[in-house]
């Protein structure tokens, strides 16, 4: 019988070996982020397993970061790193257990479907062909990779300032890969110019779309944090240069553009729905931001029947961090319409998929989804 080998030294990949010595005791831990504050993400392959009934068993899952969220929750496999389908998974005695028993001898485990900054690279070099699409970079992250900017509207300013100003940010926390699937969506529909809404909503406002804003945290197989091991999402009352260049630079670039919408993607561990949290946490939270917000939840929900509104954060939950919260700093500095839009990592529980859960898929249909609340909020964004 051939030895079994798992390797986790890739574009993402996360896990240690504890004991490979047989294939029905495989004992794993997961490698936390650098500052050891976080972990839950994992990507490993396994090779040399093919018919055999693999127990692999993450030792320290108790201590993940969001141990709640391995209740109910399946791991995805994949043999040819396209299709990723759920296995057998349990949380027991504070590790969790997958049961697989691979048709293929090489195969590969995830904590979500991956996103790859292969794939980054090759669909921005793809997008930026389009007509009417600027790719830029805002700066470069601690690792030294760019921090892009997909710029996608009317080059030539035919309406000048008159022009919306829409921003949508993606993976702060890099090992919430479903909203950089989700920005594929929402790129790829706004550049159909057969659909009469991107046809719409470019007329009138200029998209800015940072589909990945922490590169390193992605490539390093990070669950929260960059490369110094911060919290992105925790940085935007005073980012640095030294801890968060990657705030800061997109900070910086929102300052000069204004910003009319703002829109940050994430994946939530624990919930299995779609929601939005908005600003009434905010301190200058008004009527007027109350009203855009619910107007927006509400043509959302006749868009998208994967989207809910029952499920989700409970407003003021961030307390004293309120504003250092994305969504909620910019909110608050533009004034403008602001919401965090949190998929899940489970699936979603009100139409649930057996096979897939959650799925990449399903992503880029709730990205399409949000062009339609954006143009139907538009004469009331500014
Ligand atoms: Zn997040």
């Amino acid at each position: 019988m051939t030895a079994l080998s798992i390797s986790a030294a890739f574009d993402g990949g996360n896990i240690e070996v504890v004991s490979l010595d047989c294939a029905e005791d495989i004992q794993l831990r997961i490698r936390p982020d650098v500052g050891e504050q976080f972990y839950q993400w994992f990507y490993y392959r396994l090779v040399g397993a093919q018919g055999r009934d693999c127990r692999m068993r993450l030792l320290n899952a108790a201590g993940a970061s969001y141990a709640q969220g391995w209740e109910d929750y399946r791991a995805v496999a994949s043999y040819d790193r396209q299709t990723w389908f759920r296995v057998p998974t349990r949380y027991q005695q504070g590790e969790l257990i997958i049961d697989h028993c691979p048709e293929q001898n090489s195969v590969y485990y995830a904590y979500f479907a991956p996103y790859s900054w292969e794939r980054h690279q090759d669909r921005l070099a793809a997008v930026q062909q389009q007509p009417g699409v600027q790719v830029d970079t805002l700066g470069c992250s601690l690792d030294g990779r760019e921090l892009d900017l997909v710029h996608i509207g009317n080059q030539t300013g035919e309406h000048g300032d008159a022009r919306l100003r829409i921003w949508v940010t993606a993976r702060q926390h890099p090992g919430e890969t479903m909203a950089e699937w989700l920005m594929e969506g929402l790129i790829d529909r706004l550049l159909d110019t057969a659909d009469p809404v991107s046809r719409a909503l470019l007329e009138r406002a200029e998209f800015y779309l940072v589909p990945n804003i922490n590169p390193d945290g992605s490539v390093r197989g990070h669950l929260r944090t960059n490369a110094v091991g911060v919290n992105l999402n925790r940085e935007w009352q005073a980012p640095s240069l030294a801890r968060s260049p990657e705030v800061y630079r997109v900070l910086e670039r929102m300052q000069s553009t204004g910003v009319d919408l703002y829109l940050d993607i994430h994946g939530d561990e624990t919930l299995p729905y779609n929601f939005v949290a908005g600003c009434a946490g905010n301190p200058d939270f008004s009527v007027r931001m109350a009203e855009l917000e619910r107007a927006f939840t509400t043509e959302l929900l006749h868009v998208s029947p994967d989207f809910q509104d029952q499920y989700g954060y409970t407003a003021n939950q961030f307390g004293a961090e309120t504003l250092t919260l994305a969504s909620n700093q910019v909110g608050h500095r533009f004034g403008c319409l602001s919401l965090t839009l949190e998929l899940p990592f489970k699936d979603n529980a009100q139409r649930p998929d057996s096979r897939y859960g959650w799925s990449p898929q399903r992503s880029q249909h709730l990205g399409r989804a949000l062009l339609g609340p954006i143009l139907a909020l538009l004469d009331r964004l500014r």
